[in-house]
């Protein structure tokens, strides 16, 4: 009954492979139906297909950074997430490394590994219960189709990222920051219960009030300690528009005084900002700010700009569809693509910096930077406050306000330019450093076994100690390059 199913799964993919059946654990490598001759250790019962085939393999060595590549001996599509708990503990007994992988989206090898076994979580995409405060959603799911799916019921999740085709699993494992964040927190902020498979191959639930403790180790834990397979997500009321507010600045303090005060008095349900480049060869500052409502209220233009010192007349105010605006990066990516650029190199860098610390650090960066260092791609500068962010390994600095600051670069094809982004990534990153800024590990920054204990500060025993408990065989999550 097990190969009939991988058989036909595999020929409808139309991938001419053989079947796995185990793993050689001498030579390291794994058994297929078409070698089986020799000794090996058969593999357990799985629901999903395990492939080796070199196409699927060379898939998931590669993320959107297209920086480094690490290629996987094999990729299982797990058919079920109990493929998931025999998987782990197969690979415990044969140590074997494994790295899950949502969309592929990091930028530098978060969820690659060289050798091992990925488990690609797309196949688990089932959206299990919705109900009228919470939804259950399988990992694989995109932020995007469970938003489709809650709005049928005039419902959202407080958060989301700036682009919504990325995974539940990859973004709850990081955080997920997003243009609601300064009144809701992180997406990780937002998550009632979770079920985890640990790297013991174990299926654990845990929530605030049970297993608190494997809880708090894997919402932005980087993949550590257990791969998420279920979560549960808080859901609110959902309007049906949104008008959205672009305002111009020419000063980087007016700005970000400006952003200061939006997230102060929450008079707006979204607020991000970008550096953008002018028609001299310089910078400016917009503001994007949205209101959210249902017709026939309709936001008053009025109060939300008051006291606000932008560029008088500059001003761009636009309305949409609560969907269209929260997929509004979909059309330009559509064109990316379009024009071969998606596919180009990402040495991103994103930085929370104290907000004390803004207009020393973004402002001698910007007065630097050029339309080359950032290959036309976007530079996000938008405040947060931290008194939203419950979970420990959300490493963001120590002041009630922070700034996420990301220049989100597209290199060309060379590899000098992309090495120089890179070098350039780290002394940014040490700048901000030392002024007690910290990184948000989804970028390209180069990370010692120092920086990892630094980024994590007073957590990092926590961690130390949660992965010995979880993950006791360090099995999970190579990619990350802390363990
Ligand atoms: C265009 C674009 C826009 C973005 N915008 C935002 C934004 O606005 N806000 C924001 O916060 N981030 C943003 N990001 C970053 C994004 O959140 C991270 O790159 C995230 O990791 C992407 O999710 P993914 O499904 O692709 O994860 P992957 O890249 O596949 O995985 C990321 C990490 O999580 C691990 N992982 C994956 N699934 C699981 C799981 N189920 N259990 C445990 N660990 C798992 C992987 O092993 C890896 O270490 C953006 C990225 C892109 C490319």
């Amino acid at each position: 009954m097990k190969s009939n199913t991988s058989r036909r799964n595999i020929l409808q993919g139309f991938i001419v492979t053989a079947v796995v059946v185990g793993f050689d654990p001498v030579n390291r490598s794994w058994i297929t139906s078409a070698n089986a001759a020799q000794s090996f250790v058969n593999l357990p019962h799985l629901d999903g297909v395990i492939y080796t085939d070199d196409a699927t393999r060379a898939n998931a060595a590669d993320d959107f950074g297209h920086l480094v590549y690490r290629l996987p001996k094999a990729v299982l599509k797990p058919g079920s997430i109990q493929d998931i708990v025999r998987i782990i503990q197969f690979a415990r007994q044969n140590n074997l490394k494994i790295a899950a992988r949502g969309q592929g989206h990091s930028c530098y090898g978060q969820a690659l590994l060289e050798a091992g076994l990925v488990i690609d979580m797309s196949p688990l995409n089932k959206i299990h219960h919705l109900s009228a405060d919470r939804v259950v959603v399988e990992a694989g799911v995109v932020w995007s189709q469970l938003l489709q799916a809650t709005l049928k019921q005039q419902l959202t999740p407080p958060v989301l990222t700036d682009y919504i085709e990325l995974s539940i699993g990859g973004t709850l494992s990081l955080g997920g920051i997003g243009g609601a964040s300064h009144r809701y927190g992180v997406q990780v902020d937002n998550v009632l219960e979770l079920q985890i498979v640990t790297g013991k191959g174990k299926l654990e639930t845990c929530s605030p009030y049970q297993n608190c403790d494997l809880f708090e180790a894997v919402l932005a834990g980087l993949g550590q300690c257990g791969i998420i397979v279920r979560a549960t997500i808080r859901l609110i009321k959902a309007f049906t528009n949104v008008r959205v507010f672009l305002l111009d600045y020419d000063n980087l303090d007016t700005f970000t005084h400006d952003q200061r005060l939006l997230i102060a008095d929450e008079r707006f349900n979204y607020v991000e900002g970008q550096v953008v480049s002018d028609t001299k060869g310089g910078w400016r500052y917009m503001l994007e700010a949205a209101s959210f409502y249902t017709p026939p209220n309709q936001p008053d233009n009025t109060s939300l700009l008051a006291s606000l010192s932008y560029t008088p007349g500059t001003e761009q105010i636009e309305d949409k569809s609560y969907f269209d605006f929260l997929n509004r990066l979909a059309e330009s990516v559509a064109y990316l693509k379009s024009i071969n650029i998606w596919s180009n190199p990402h040495p991103w860098i994103n930085l929370f910096v104290p907000s004390t610390a803004v207009k020393q650090y973004v402002g001698k960066i910007v007065s630097t930077l050029t339309l080359a260092d950032t290959g036309n791609g976007p530079i996000l500068l938008y405040p947060v406050k931290t008194d939203r962010f419950k979970l420990p390994l959300f490493r963001t600095p120590n002041e009630p306000v922070v700034f996420l600051f990301a220049i989100l670069r597209t290199a060309p094809l060379d590899d000098a330019t992309v090495r120089k982004m890179l070098d350039e990534n780290r002394k940014f990153f040490e700048k901000n450093r030392d002024l007690g800024g910290t990184r948000y590990p989804v970028d390209a920054i180069k990370f010692s076994d120092s920086d990892w204990k630094q980024q994590f500060g007073p957590v990092w025993g926590r961690l130390v100690s949660a992965k010995r408990r979880y993950d006791p065989d360090n099995l999970l999550t190579p990619g990350q390059g802390i363990f």
